[in-house]
């Protein structure tokens, strides 16, 4: 698949297969296949999940939105959770999971688990 290596210039919805092909792509061309078994890249999907983690430590709680944040922080924050996100997109694809359609049948699973019970106050 071709693709630009330009950052995308207006918005759009990304697919989780675009992000698997690109990945993909991304590491066969560097020919870091060979490293991508499903625990070399649960390892790094948690090291990610630590960067991430490191941001929020220590800032107590923050509110929705982030109001108080700077855009160097919040950029920050962007790209740890792109890294997390793609590296459970390639945990996926190297596992053979359809993790868009797992994670459709997981919300209706949860949905019969926790069903609505109309206590929900407006
Ligand atoms: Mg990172």
């Amino acid at each position: 698949m071709e693709y630009s290596s330009e950052f995308p210039t207006t918005p759009k919805d990304v697919s989780l297969q675009e992000l698997r092909e690109r990945l993909a792509e991304f590491a066969e061309v560097r020919g870091w296949e060979q490293y991508h078994s499903p625990r070399n890249l649960l390892l790094a999907l948690v090291g990610e999940v630590g960067e991430l983690s490191e941001i929020f430590q220590w800032k107590g709680e923050v509110a929705r939105g982030l109001p108080n944040w700077s855009s160097d922080d919040k950029e920050h924050l962007g790209e740890e959770l792109s890294d997390v996100l793609l590296y459970l997109v390639q945990l996926a694809d190297v596992c053979g999971l359809d993790l868009g359609q797992a994670a459709l049948a997981k919300i209706v699973k949860n949905g019969k688990k926790y069903p609505v019970t109309n206590q929900k106050e407006n």
